[in-house]
Parts: C-alpha cells; sequence; structure tokens
C-alpha cells in the first residue's frame, strides 16, 4: 500500500478523521504511532557479540525527524503532510525533548547510538530515566531560574517493559524497571536505548524551582539528572544514581548472557562495555561482585572485567575527575567496599606510585583510576586531549599501561546536524556532488572541486541567507526577539563554564559598546547569540549569564547602539535550539582556554554547515585547523603547552593585565559601571569584576587582546563575500573526518572488535 494511504488508514482508526482534519497534535501522535509501529517491526542489529554503551546522559534530541530520515521516508511524509495543509515543522514543535542529558558528553552518547546502529555494531545503550530531565531554564530579572523540564507524556518515544531487577542499597533494596527507545539507523536497522527507572519516584515531592528532599530516595532517584551535589545529602543522591545505573545494567548484561546459556568465563567474548566518563565507573566492581557470586573467584572475576570494559575520559578539569569518600560508599552501596579495597591492593601490586592509587591517604576513591587499572582501554577524545592525559594528567598511568591508552576524536552524526537541521544544504550537497557523502562522509571533499567556482559559491551564501531569516523568524516567535539578518550572526552555544569563556565574549562586548559610544562604529551590524545552562550550584556561572543577560538589556534600549551590535542570549538552550541556531551561524565561536576543552562537538556541527571558527588551538579546533587550513579558519591566543605551564609555575596573575592595560581594565570595570549597576544584581556583577581581578582562573585576560584583534580580522575577512564564501564551502568540504561514523569504526577496530 502507498505510504500516503497507509497514514489515512492510521488517521481515521486513532481520530475518526482524515490527515488533513488532524490538527497539529493528532498528526504528531499519528505519526509517532506509525513510526514506532515500522521500528517496532524493524530489523535488530545482531551479532556474537554486543556492546553495552553506559553513560549517565542521552542528550537525543527529538526523535520524529530523526527517525523519519533513518526510515528514508522524510521526504514522502513531510511531502504528504503539506499535500494535507500541514507542516513537518510546525508537527514538530508538538514533541517534547527529552531532557536526558546535560551537553557535550550526552550528545556525543546519541550520536553514537546513531552512528553504532547506522554502521550494523549491536549495542544497547544504558542509562537513567530522569522524569524532569536536566532542568528548564527560565530568564527573570536578567538570572537564570531552575524549573522541572517534564517530558514523558503519554505521547512519547519511551516503552515501559515488564523486566525489572532488584538493586541492593545498604537498607533498602530497590526495584529498577527497564524502560526502552528504539535507536534507528540509516540502514533500516534498530538497537535499542535501555533506561532504568524507579515505579515509587514521586515528581510531586518538587517545590520552588527544583527543590526537592534529598533524602526521600524512594520518590526523588531518578527524577533529576545530576542533582545539586553542593551538600553531602545532594552527592550521596548521586551515588544512590550511579549504583542504581549501573547494578541494574551488570544485571542486565549477566541475565542476557545466562539467557544464551554462555559461560561467564568467557564474559569478554559476548560483551564489551564502554564506560562513559566515571558516572558508571562502579559497573567494574559491581560486575566483579555478581561474577563472585556466580561462582568465579575474585582473580579471575577481575581478570574478565578488566578484559570486558573500556573507558572514555572526557576531562582534565581535575573538579570534575570524580572521588567518593569511602564513607559514603560504606553507608550505601557497603557490599562494594570490600571488592574496592581488593582493586586497590592489586593496583598496588602493579604500581608504587600514589598517582596511581584507587584509594587515597584521605580514603577517597578515584573513579577513574579504578577505571584505567580495570579496563581495557582508555581514550581522549581528541588528539590534544589524549596527548594531555599521556604527558601530564594520567602521565603516570600511561608509562604504567601505554598499551591502554588510545585516542578517538570525537564526531557528530550527519543525519541530525546535516540532513535534519540544513535540509536546504543538503539538498544543494545532493545536486552538486551526488549522495555517496551520506554513506562516506569523506566524500564531501568532493565539494573542493567548486572552490573556484563562482555559481556555487554564491548558493552557498544563499543558503546561509535563508537559515538565518529562518533563524530570526524562530526568534521572533519564541522570544519576541527581532534580529537584522544581514547583520554577523556569532554564536556561542555550549554549556556555561568559565574553561569556556563566555566571559571573555562579554568583555568583546564591552569593547564594541564603549568603541561605539565613542563614535566608532562596526562595518556591518553584529549580532552576538548565546545559549547556555549554568549547573544550578555554579554560582559564578550564573553570575556570567547575569552579566550578558544585563549587556542584552543595556543594548537594545540605547538606539545608538543597538543599530550596530546587538546581545541575545537564548533561553533554555538544547539540542532542538542548537539544530536551529547553528546552521545560520557565520562565525562558530571556540573560545576555550587552551588545553581545557577535551575536544568539542559544536565545532564541529557549525563547521559542517558552513560556519568560520573563532578559536583557541584547543580540543578538535586542532584537527579542524589542520584539515582547513590557515585561510578558512581564525585562531588566537596562548597554546596549551604556555597554560599548563602558567598552572605549573602559578605564573599568571590576572590582575597585572588589569592594571597594566587600559583597555582591559576599561571594560572589566565597565561591568560594575552606573550603567549596568542600574539595570543588573550589583552583588553578582561584582561578584565577576572581583574575579576577573583577582582569580581568573581560566585566564580571560592572558588572551583578550588577542582575541578582539582575531575577531576584527574575522569580522573584516567576512566582508569580502566570496572570498567569505570560499571558507565556507572549504569547512564544509572537509568536515567528513568529524562524523561520528568514523569515531565509531575506530572504536569498533580498536576497542570493541564486534564484527
Ligand atoms: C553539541 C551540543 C553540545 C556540546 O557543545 P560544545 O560547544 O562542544 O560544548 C552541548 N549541548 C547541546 C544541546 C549540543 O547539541
Amino acid at each position: 500500500m502507498k505510504l500516503e494511504n497507509v497514514l489515512e488508514e492510521y488517521s481515521l482508526a486513532m481520530f475518526d478523521k482524515s490527515i488533513a482534519q488532524l490538527d497539529d497534535r493528532e498528526c504528531y501522535v499519528m505519526l509517532l504511532n506509525y513510526v514506532k509501529k515500522q521500528l517496532d517491526q524493524a530489523p535488530h542489529v545482531e551479532g556474537k557479540k554486543k556492546l553495552y554503551y553506559i553513560s549517565a546522559e542521552f542528550l537525543i534530541g527529538k526523535l520524529l525527524s530523526n527517525n523519519l530520515i533513518n526510515l528514508k521516508i522524510y521526504h514522502d511524509v513531510k511531502e504528504i503532510l503539506e499535500k494535507n495543509g500541514k507542516s513537518l515543522s510546525a508537527i514538530e514543535e508538538i514533541e517534547l525533548e527529552p531532557s536526558l542529558g546535560n551537553g557535550g558528553l550526552g550528545r556525543l552518547a546519541a550520536c553514537f547510538m546513531d552512528s553504532i546502529t547506522t554502521l550494523d555494531l549491536p549495542a544497547d545503550g544504558v542509562g537513567l530515566n530522569y522524569h524532569l530531565g536536566l532542568f528548564l531554564q527560565k530568564f527573570e530579572n536578567n538570572e537564570q531560574k531552575e524549573y522541572p523540564n517534564p517530558w514523558m507524556s503519554e505521547n512519547s518515544w519511551l516503552n515501559k517493559t515488564d523486566v525489572t531487577f532488584e538493586v541492593p542499597f545498604k537498607d533498602i533494596t530497590l526495584p529498577s524497571r527497564l524502560y526502552e527507545i528504539a535507536v534507528s539507523g540509516y540502514n533500516g536497522k534498530v538497537n535499542t536505548l535501555k533506561l532504568f527507572d524507579l515505579d515509587s519516584v514521586d515528581e510531586t515531592i518538587v517545590e520552588s524551582g527544583i527543590g526537592f528532599d534529598k533524602k526521600d530516595i524512594k520518590k526523588n532517584l531518578t527524577l533529576f539528572l545530576y542533582p545539586d551535589d553542593s551538600d553531602d545529602d545532594g552527592r550521596k543522591l548521586r551515588i544512590y544514581q550511579q549504583y542504581f545505573l549501573v547494578s541494574s545494567a551488570a544485571q542486565m548484561i549477566l541475565a542476557d548472557l545466562k539467557a544464551k546459556n554462555i559461560d561467564l568465563h568467557d564474559l569478554h567474548k559476548y560483551v564489551v562495555i564502554q564506560i562513559n566518563d566515571t558516572h558508571p565507573s562502579m559497573v567494574i566492581p559491581e560486575l566483579i561482585r555478581l561474577l563472585c557470586q556466580e561462582g568465579l573467584d575474585f582473580n579471575e572475576a577481575a581478570a574478565e572485567v578488566e578484559k570486558t570494559t573500556a573507558y572514555t575520559n572526557h576531562t582534565i578539569l581535575a573538579e570534575a575527575l570524580e572521588t567518593w569518600p569511602m564513607s559514603y560508599l560504606e553507608e550505601i552501596v557497603p557490599q562494594l567496599v570490600p571488592i574496592i579495597k581488593q582493586l586497590d591492593a592489586l593496583a598496588k601490586t602493579r604500581s608504587k606510585e600514589e598517582a596511581t592509587f584507587i584509594i587515597d591517604k584521605e580514603n577517597r576513591v578515584h573513579m577513574a583510576s579504578m577505571d584505567i587499572h580495570f579496563s581495557q582501554s582508555t581514550n581522549g577524545v581528541a588528539a590534544i586531549h589524549t596527548d594531555i592525559l599521556k604527558n601530564e594528567e594520567l602521565h603516570s598511568f600511561y608509562e604504567l599501561y601505554p598499551e591502554k591508552f588510545n585516542n578517538k576524536t570525537n564526531g557528530i552524526t550527519f543525519r541530525r546536524w546535516l540532513f535534519e537541521a540544513n535540509p536546504e544544504l543538503t539538498a544543494f550537497l545532493d545536486e552538486k556532488i551526488g549522495t555517496d557523502y551520506k554513506k562516506d562522509a569523506l566524500d564531501l571533499q568532493a565539494l573542493l572541486q567548486y572552490k573556484e567556482d563562482e555559481k556555487t559559491l554564491k548558493q552557498l551564501l544563499d543558503i546561509k541567507a535563508i537559515k538565518k531569516r529562518q533563524l530570526a523568524k524562530y526568534l521572533k516567535e519564541t522570544q519576541n526577539i527581532e534580529i537584522d539578518e544581514h547583520s554577523i550572526y556569532d554564536i556561542q552555544i555550549k554549556r556555561l563554564h568559565e574553561y569556556k569563556r563566555q566571559q571573555m565574549n562579554a568583555l568583546y562586548i564591552i569593547d564594541q559598546y564603549l568603541k561605539i559610544k565613542e563614535g566608532i562604529v562596526p562595518e556591518r551590524p553584529i549580532t552576538c547569540i548565546f545559549g547556555a545552562k549554568a549547573a544550578p550550584a555554579y554560582i559564578l556561572a550564573k553570575d556570567i549569564i547575569h552579566v550578558i543577560l544585563t549587556l542584552q538589556q543595556l543594548i537594545e534600549s540605547d538606539p545608538l547602539v543597538r543599530k550596530h551590535l546587538r546581545v541575545v542570549m537564548v533561553e533554555n538552550y538544547n539540542v532542538t535550539k542548537a539544530e536551529k541556531l547553528i546552521p545560520a551561524a557565520d562565525v562558530s565561536e571556540q573560545i576555550s582556554l587552551a588545553s581545557k576543552e577535551a575536544s568539542g562537538t559544536s565545532n564541529m556541527k557549525f563547521m559542517l554547515n558552513g560556519a568560520v571558527t573563532l578559536g583557541t588551538d584547543d580540543g578538535a579546533n586542532v584537527e579542524i585547523h589542520e584539515l582547513v587550513g590557515n585561510d578558512n579558519i581564525y585562531i588566537f591566543g596562548a597554546k596549551a603547552d604556555e597554560v599548563i605551564d602558567h598552572y605549573k609555575h602559578q605564573s599568571y596573575h590576572s590582575r597585572e593585565y588589569y592594571e597594566n592595560d587600559e583597555r582591559i581594565r576599561k571594560v572589566v570595570d565597565f561591568i560594575t559601571s552606573e550603567e549596568m549597576m542600574k539595570l543588573g544584581n550589583p552583588s553578582l556583577l561584582q561578584a565577576v569584576h572581583d574575579d576577573l581581578i583577582n582569580k581568573d582562573w581560566f585566564m580571560t585576560l592572558l588572551d583578550f587582546e588577542a582575541y578582539v584583534d582575531e575577531k576584527q580580522k574575522i569580522f573584516a575577512a567576512y566582508e569580502d563575500r566570496m572570498a567569505w564564501a570560499k571558507k565556507m564551502l572549504v569547512n564544509i568540504a572537509q568536515a567528513g573526518y568529524f562524523s561520528s561514523d568514523r569515531t565509531i569504526a575506530q572504536y569498533n577496530e580498536e576497542i570493541w572488535h564486534l564484527k
């Protein structure tokens, strides 16, 4: 039967109406049901050995368009809807974005599941089913306020199962229930995202924003991702969550094996577990515990688990490397304590170096250390990041286990970040270079033959203009902000963190503001767009948001400045917003302090969509730089080795920059100027001002001058439209390397060996 007739039948059966008579909500529900049925009937990826990708986060985004693309019915459905007077993009607005992730790490897990399935590799993603997500961000009085972000409406992609496991804590045993979301690949097959939950969780205990009783584990366990850990109860709740996740995962894995009658001594031949950052690290002692229960002795079990697991490191920020006080573990999961102690003793037979100890002098457990000793692989996520792990952060481990260390430069799925987010560019590529690049992203290089072709370059500029207009319309509709589509869209969207240096961008805006006030105006208006959530307990990050929002208000109310410079902070930045912002960007801001951004992936999404990077030599920017060459990227600032040196010798003092550089002093002091203090909250503005002078841990002032100069250069380059279009073209053409299909092929060849 023709697809149109099938959908008509669904429509009639569900609502007793034809498609044309459905409202958008009904139409969404109809499509959801149809697509879920297709996924239900699609073949599962099968194979002897299976990957379990365990992660605290899966930032999957909306799924309707993604699934339509992977089922290869996107265009047909779009056409059928249009014929019936409907628009797919309006219908998509109905879908709620699952708020199951925080940032890059969670989005990476989602891109990976798409690529794993597409490459026909058998895998489960394993995570938790957070009812209220991370949080919903709203701006009130120029400050971030947090609210619950419910997403599990009656009509969602989530399927409840009757599979349950018993998770034993010291004082209480809690039943975990398995929920499933089908993960479609671009090959028509499916894998599964498995999310564990607790039936007794009660959303009504949440009050005043995202506050709740942190001790009521039965009711709060899977309410939120990353609950506030600024107090003991919050930190303990995180341990409850982590153990709930890994115990459920380990029990499920062993149940899968038993169902196939596989000898547990052969675990590593049938299973590989990828530990995404340290949140799931307790899977190592938990699996050992369960294997011992099944009759293996400790050494056998530890050796088997070491061969079965692999660990991905995502950060070198010391404060982000998790350690747990042994006393917490004794209080919550005492059954793991003897195992961790035995692992620590075993590790100490391998190395006497304190830096490699699992349990330190203060009786804290270093999760990453446990991972590195007792898994077969430790990987970084970009070349420079892996080098820093080997040579600096994890050097003692690297000397002990050189063969365990490897790099897997991150990637992004082009199904979402090109085909779905930018159908206009996709259609253009199809026409110019054929569709081979959809299977092998490196074929995008075929575009390079058009580098000097004026018609092609003009078409690229036209597509960018369309995407910029669409974004302007979206911002008008959603935030009632009107932006100038002929201005330069300069975009920085990512989690708010000092190391990512949104504050440096804010200082640039102040610099421009002061210049415009003096009568020096930019050649073309600039629209500085931000999107960022700050962790609720990260005070300085929230203060930086306050600075940006106050600047936004100041400039909006100044008609003279507003003509030349705008600041727009997008509320509740998430995958849906990213899909609209990235295709419209001219300039991609990737300005982390060199050595601190492990990889970044928004840098890749921007490049693929024809934005030009303004960035430091950090993370995957380094590899982007190598691929596009000096003419097609704008790199500035201190290099990683210089920065590492400053930390080693404590030789950076921001106050010296503040005192010795008049321009820096002026922009920093503007934060607490009369006009800012009048609009903003003086104590928050003061906090940012004072931190920049007295601490500035991520060296904003060190790079400020170089940043302003380079930004001047990139904006000047924008005015030669043909030369700029050429830069866009080279960026798109060289983005193929950053397909997550490439990343996953490397994981499989070098770590997983699934097929
Ligand atoms: C890609 C992505 C990120 C990661 O951004 P970085 O700039 O690489 O830190 C974070 N959040 C969302 C919603 C994303 O899509």
